[in-house]
């Protein structure tokens, strides 16, 4: 366990995000497909958690995967993430996490680009941009 690891009770978070983000983040929702706002974002900077503020992706890795969700072939570091097996909804998928408050992002696939080869498909929802200036 992380020392900076963050911990709310539920009305704590919902006093703190807005109800989508609540859905996504605390709940394992899935906004629909491009509609997000950070999907088709090509702008510079640090991708972070919307609910810890959490530093998780780098632009630099974020390519367009045409599934209408922000995607990215690396975490930001391997400790900033936490990867688990879910089965909901009748499919073997892994979910990612936000290592440090249990965060809801999205969920691995193996088919990402090189030099990963995989694919992190992420909720815009569970993301804020932190653009450079
Ligand atoms: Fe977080």
């Amino acid at each position: 366990m992380k020392d900076d690891k963050v911990e709310k009770s539920p009305e704590e978070w919902k006093k703190e995000l807005t109800p989508s983000q609540y859905t996504v983040l605390r709940e394992k929702g899935t906004e629909r497909a491009f509609t997000g706002e950070l999907w088709d974002c090509h702008d510079a900077g640090t991708y972070r958690c919307a609910g810890c503020g959490a530093e998780l992706f780098s632009s630099d890795t974020k390519y367009d995967s045409g599934s209408g969700w922000p995607s990215f072939w690396t975490p930001a570091s391997k400790d900033a993430i936490a990867e688990e097996s879910d089965t909901s909804h009748g499919m073997r998928r892994t979910e990612v996490t936000c290592a440090r408050c249990g965060g809801h992002l999205g969920h691995v696939f193996p088919d990402g680009p090189k030099p990963t080869g995989q694919r992190y498909c992420i909720n815009s929802l569970s993301l804020k941009l932190d653009k450079k200036p």
